[in-house]
């Protein structure tokens, strides 16, 4: 099938894009890689009106590191976090997901901004943003905003951004030495989105475990042992899909839990 007809608008600053997404409220959509948006609309399972291209608006793109945290925009591509310097040392869990997200051509052109705003419930990056305690920053006719991850995945693709709401970037703290994390997914083959997956990080004794592919969305179970991730895994809620029965996806949480978290010792 073919994308049903749609105008497209190229805007080339935040402001004008916010505009346009303002003008035309609940008929536009964004489109950054296109990599999940362009088969929904070939899929005619969205129908926008019009479809507000940002991939030139520089200001959404890049790595920046603060004092205090690292910047990813909302437009940086997979690949860019994948080769970057800075996120493999700044943040290893992000680093060692990225090789797991789809294939290098869609990595080529899907961005870190696409995968959070799109929420899959099965996808690494809104995980690592749980697990690293990672903060979003919105922008709206208004002004900017900024949400807690905790607060930005509310359920099946769906999250905190409001109707005319751009995502601007995320901001990860920097973590303080002696910090671990570790990552780790069961898929059918390599690429595919996970049946399970786990982010996990350690800042002392505290260990946060943010599950994915068990749920609406990415579940944290916060504990201080190993044991006690394993028993929060019991109070996770997985809806059977075309992989697994929950049952199943509950095995191998615990599965994955007992190999990832052995890491963080
Ligand atoms: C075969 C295949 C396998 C894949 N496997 C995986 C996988 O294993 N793991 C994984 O995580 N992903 C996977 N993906 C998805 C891929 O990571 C996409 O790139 C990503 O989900 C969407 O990013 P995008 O930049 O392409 O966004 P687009 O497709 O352009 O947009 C996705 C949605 O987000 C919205 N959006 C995009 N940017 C913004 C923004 N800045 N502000 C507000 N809304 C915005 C769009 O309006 C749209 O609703 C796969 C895709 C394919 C085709």
């Amino acid at each position: 099938m073919k994308a049903p007809r749609f105008a497209y608008a190229r805007p080339a600053s935040v402001a004008e894009a916010l505009a346009l997404l303002d003008k035309h409220k609940d008929d536009a959509r964004v489109l950054a890689g296109g990599q999940s948006l362009v088969p929904m609309l070939n899929f005619r399972v969205a129908a926008p009106k019009v479809l507000v291209d940002i991939n030139r608006i520089a200001a959404l793109s890049g790595i920046k590191v603060t004092k205090s945290h690292v910047r990813i925009g909302a437009l940086s591509r997979h690949v860019e976090l994948e080769r970057s310097p800075d996120i493999a040392k700044l943040l290893p869990l992000v680093a060692a997901a990225m090789p797991h997200i789809a294939h290098p051509a869609i990595r080529n052109r899907g961005t870190f901004g696409g995968s959070c705003a799109l929420a899959d419930p099965a996808a690494e990056l809104p995980a690592c943003a749980l697990a690293l305690g990672a903060t979003f920053v919105l922008a709206g006719k208004k002004g900017e905003r900024r949400v807690a991850a905790e607060d930005f995945f509310k359920g099946l693709y769906a999250t905190a951004l409001r109707p005319g709401e751009l995502l601007v970037a995320a901001e990860f703290p920097l973590a303080k030495p002696g910090c671990k994390s570790a990552f780790g997914e069961l898929a059918r083959r390599h690429g595919d989105y996970a049946m399970v997956g786990l982010a996990a990080h350690r800042s002392g004794k505290a260990m946060r475990a943010a599950f994915f592919g068990v749920g609406d969305r990415p579940e944290v179970v916060d504990a201080d042992s190993i044991d006690g991730v394993i028993s929060g895994i019991d109070d996770l809620e997985p809806r059977a899909d075309l992989h697994a029965s929950a049952e199943t996806k509950l095995h191998l949480a615990r599965v994955l839990a007992g190999r990832v978290l052995a890491q963080l010792q």
